[in-house]
């Protein structure tokens, strides 16, 4: 579904992603793990474009990503992203923030907008809470209302980086269900995550990127029972 070929990008002197091949499978979860600053925020905003490429090539369904327009509107519809911070509009209820896109971008009437929305916030746990506004609930409910919002554009790829790194520990499962239910449903997903726990569980494969690398891209239980670099070595003492 989404193909990396020889995809390079600087800032300034900065080589951030280095000669990045990698493929994503229809219904396949990739986790994305490396040290800070090695490139994983970059390499996830390339692929619906918030970023762009000095060379090598994306492509998403065998397209290449559009550059402009509203080709590119569709792209970021298509391609769902979840950050750590959750970025609800503060000043709308839970259900208008789920509903806004799909009824300004996708052209979706009010009643259908909202009877999909509602079905999504049944499924992330939160149908009881449509008429509440982001700060009257917890970070682990934002997050979730925030992977609502995204499914409402009828994904094909979701993109989540470190989305439950802003979250209080008891936060922090009630957000990685959501997720695991997501790729137990078949949702093709590239999670850039330090809970190792849920890259174990959840993950196809395992991408481990350093200085702008990948370095390597294996089963999750092959990677952390017996990684073949030094980095990765390295890195899985420091956070294990
Ligand atoms: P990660 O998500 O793995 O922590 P990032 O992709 O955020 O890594 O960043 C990779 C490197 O690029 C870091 O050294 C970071 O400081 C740098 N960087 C990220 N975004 C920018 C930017 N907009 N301008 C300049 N440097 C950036
Ligand atoms: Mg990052």
């Amino acid at each position: 579904m989404v193909v990396l070929q020889g995809v390079n990008k600087h800032y300034g002197s900065l080589h951030v992603l280095r000669d990045i091949d990698l493929t994503v499978d229809e219904r396949e979860v990739v986790v994305l793990i490396g040290p800070s600053g090695s490139g994983k925020s970059t390499l996830c905003r390339t692929i619906n474009r918030l970023e762009t490429i000095e060379s090598g090539s994306i492509t998403l369904d065998g397209q290449p990503l559009p550059e402009e327009g509203k080709a590119l509107a569709r792209l970021r519809a298509e391609v769902g992203m979840v950050f750590q911070s959750f970025n609800l509009f503060a000043h709308k209820t839970v259900l208008d923030n789920v509903t806004l896109a799909p009824i300004k971008v996708r052209k979706r009437g009010k009643a259908e907008a909202e009877k999909r929305a509602r079905e999504l916030l049944d499924r992330v746990g939160l149908a009881d809470q449509a008429n509440k506004f982001p700060a009257q609930l917890s970070g682990g409910q934002q997050q979730r209302v925030a992977i609502a919002r995204s499914l409402a554009m009828d994904p094909k790829l979701m993109l989540f980086d470190e989305p439950t790194s802003a979250l209080d520990p008891e936060m922090i499962n009630e957000v990685l269900e959501v997720m695991r239910s997501l790729a137990a449903e078949g949702m093709t997903m590239i999670v850039v995550t330090h809970e190792m726990g849920f890259a174990r569980s959840a993950a196809n494969r395992v991408v481990f990127m350093a200085d702008g690398q990948i370095v390597e891209s294996r089963p999750p239980a092959e990677f952390f029972d017996s990684p073949q670099s030094a980095r990765a070595r390295d890195f899985l003492s420091k956070i294990l």
